[in-house]
C-alpha cells in the first residue's frame, strides 16, 4: 500500500500544511491538505475521506475539493466518520453558510457530496483492497483514530489525540501492525497547555508507544506545530527510538 504525505503539520505556516494522508491515490485520512498539493487529475481520483474530527485544520479542504470536483467528479466524493462526528461537520461547516451545501446538489445518481457515518469498532470496506475502522481517542472535542486495513497488514492513525487507551488496546488484538502514525503536537515545555487541548508532546508520546504490544514497527510522528519543530525534533532524538520518525511533508511510504 503507497501513501503520500499531502500534509503533516498541526496548523498552517508557509511551506507546511495541515493534515492530509493519501493511501492509494484515493483513500484520504483526514482533509487539511489537499488541494494545493494535488492535480486536477490526482483530485479526481479521490474517491473516500476519513475524517477524525471536526476541526479545521482536519477538514477545510473538504471545501476547495468539491468546488473543483463539482463537474468533472465520476461518482461524487464520500466523507466518513462517525455519527456525531459528521453531525457537527454538518452543522457547524457544511451547513450552507461557511461552505455550500454540496450535500444537497445533485450529481448524476446521487449527491457531490455523501455524508456516511460508520460504526466504531468494525472495518469498512472502501476500494483497492483497503478496509478502515474507527476507534475512539481522547482529544478535546469528540475524535477517532483510524485503523487501516490491506493485504499488507494493519496501519493505526491516531488523528489528535492526548493520552488514550482504546485505540492501544484494539491494536493489542491485531497480529500484523506495520506502522503507527502517532500526533505530536507540543514540546515537552508546554505540557500543560498539550493536556488542556488533548494533545501528545514528546514525553507523553513515548508513553502511549508503551501501550503497543508490538514493539518493532516503524512510529511515523506528524501534527507538529511547525514554530517547534526543531524542539520536538530534538526531544524525540533524546530518546533514542530508531523506529520513530518524524514525518515530512511530501514524503511517500510504501507499506
Ligand atoms: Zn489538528
Ligand atoms: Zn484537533
Amino acid at each position: 500500500m503507497r501513501m503520500k504525505v499531502l500534509g503533516c503539520y498541526g496548523t498552517e505556516f508557509l511551506h507546511f500544511k495541515s493534515c492530509g494522508f493519501l493511501l492509494e491515490g484515493s483513500v484520504l485520512l483526514d482533509a487539511g491538505a489537499i488541494v494545493s498539493s494535488l492535480s486536477l487529475e490526482e483530485q479526481l481520483g479521490i474517491r473516500e475521506i476519513f475524517v477524525t474530527h471536526s476541526h479545521l485544520d482536519h477538514i477545510k479542504d473538504i471545501f476547495f475539493l468539491a468546488n473543483n470536483l463539482f463537474e468533472e467528479a465520476a461518482g461524487g466524493l464520500r466523507i466518513y466518520s462517525t455519527k456525531a462526528i459528521l453531525q457537527l461537520l454538518k452543522r457547524h461547516f457544511i451547513n450552507g453558510s461557511i461552505c455550500p451545501d454540496f450535500t444537497s446538489l445533485p450529481h448524476r445518481d446521487g449527491h457531490l457530496l455523501e455524508l456516511e457515518a460508520i460504526e466504531e469498532g468494525i472495518f469498512h470496506p472502501v476500494t483497492k483492497g483497503i478496509s478502515v475502522r474507527a476507534e475512539r481517542v481522547d482529544h478535546n472535542i469528540e475524535a477517532v483514530g483510524y485503523i487501516i486495513r490491506s493485504d499488507h497488514g494493519h496501519i493505526v492513525y491516531t488523528g489528535d489525540t492526548g493520552p488514550t487507551e482504546h485505540i492501544w488496546e484494539v491494536c493489542n488484538t491485531l497480529e500484523d501492525v506495520v506502522a503507527v502514525f502517532i500526533e505530536c503536537s507540543f514540546p515537552n515545555k508546554l505540557q500543560e497547555l498539550a493536556n488542556l487541548c488533548g494533545h501528545l508532546t514528546p514525553a507523553t508520546m513515548v508513553r502511549e508507544l508503551e501501550k503497543l504490544k508490538e514493539k518493532r514497527c516503524p512510529v511515523f510522528v506528524f501534527h507538529m506545530k511547525p514554530q517547534y519543530l526543531k524542539t520536538i525534533e530534538e526531544e524525540i532524538g533524546t530518546l533514542r527510538q530508531d523506529r520513530i520518525a518524524i514525518l515530512a511533508q511530501g514524503q511517500e511510504i510504501t507499506f
